[in-house]
């Protein structure tokens, strides 16, 4: 992120450089004139860095450079004395439409290059069926967080949630109306959790939420509104059973207390999960 923006920076200059040398070349009436082709490497470079606003831009500062050159010279005798008056005329004219061309179509294809970029990125943190982040870079903001919260002295949650019985469910309605419900557990646990929490996808159908600034009692509050949520849910069934309910159980686990390291944190959250499937499911516990 931070390169990129030096990056674009540096281009930036070199754009702007580029620019003023052209325009005070063009300022010198005659001998000079050749250079009006040099116009077509800002308008690249702002094809590539800026889109096609960069391309318009650099497009019209060309042209009142160009339209201010032709200006200042018309009055000169010089002007005149050159046969080819016209034909240079033409030339700028022809050859700045092609550059606004050529830079248009490059502007355009440079803004679809980087849409699908950021498209990429999306995918790369996000689960494709849920919209939750995946399960690596949770791993990537737990370290983060982890950190954090050392730095601070402060403490963080975590939360394990697992759908009970959901093999029963896929093999009673099938694989695709399981994935509505994953999909739609999903976005209760985000809508009851808080902006900076961190939810993820971490499997099937287990999800993990990271609290930070979370004391276990709060993390238990958290986890208890989801569990709640989830029971209130209707999911699609069949003709026999039309409304299907399901329930979630959850394990909840606190750093540092619980574990000095993120994998020690997942163990001991899993734990509990495991204790909550044990006493009859659709239950929080807490790690001991
Ligand atoms: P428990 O209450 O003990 O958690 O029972 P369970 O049946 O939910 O647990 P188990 O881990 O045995 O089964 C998980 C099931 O989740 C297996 C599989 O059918 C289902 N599953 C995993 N990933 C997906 C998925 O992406 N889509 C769908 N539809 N089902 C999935
Ligand atoms: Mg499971
Ligand atoms: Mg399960």
């Amino acid at each position: 992120m931070k390169r990129g923006r030096y990056l674009r920076s540096v281009l930036l200059i070199v754009l702007t450089f580029g620019f003023a040398n052209l325009a005070i070349h063009f300022s010198f009436p005659h001998g000079v004139l050749i250079y009006w082709t040099l116009y077509v490497v800002p308008l690249v470079i702002a094809a590539i860095v800026y889109d096609i606003y960069g391309v318009i831009t650099i497009g019209l500062m060309s042209i009142g450079a160009v339209s201010w050159w032709l200006y200042s010279s018309v009055n000169s005798p010089e002007f005149y004395k050159s046969l080819s008056v016209e034909a240079t005329i033409m030339e700028i004219v022809v050859g700045i439409s092609i550059f606004l061309i050529v830079g248009s179509i490059l502007g355009v294809l440079s803004k679809k290059q980087k849409k699908q970029q950021m498209a990429l990125e999306l995918l790369s943190v996000h689960d494709r069926l849920t919209g939750l982040f995946n399960y690596s870079y949770f791993l990537d903001r737990m370290e983060e967080e982890k950190k954090r919260a050392d730095r601070y002295e402060k403490e963080l949650s975590f939360i394990m949630m697992d759908i009970d019985h959901f093999k029963h469910y896929n093999d009673t309605f099938g694989h695709e109306q399981g994935n509505v419900v994953l999909k739609k557990i999903a976005e209760t646990i985000r809508k009851n959790t808080r902006d900076i929490d961190i939810v993820s996808r971490y499997g099937g159908e287990e999800f993990v939420i990271l609290l930070p600034r979370a004391s276990k009692e709060q993390a238990v509050v958290v986890a208890e509104r989801i569990r709640k949520s989830v029971e209130t849910l209707e999911f699609p069934g069949n003709r026999e059973q039309p409304v299907v309910k399901k329930t979630i159980s959850g394990g909840v686990a606190l750093y540092p207390h619980d574990a000095k390291d993120a994998a020690g944190l997942v163990v001991k959250a899993d734990e509990a999960l495991y204790e909550a499937k044990e006493s009859g499911r659709n239950k929080i516990c807490i790690a001991t």
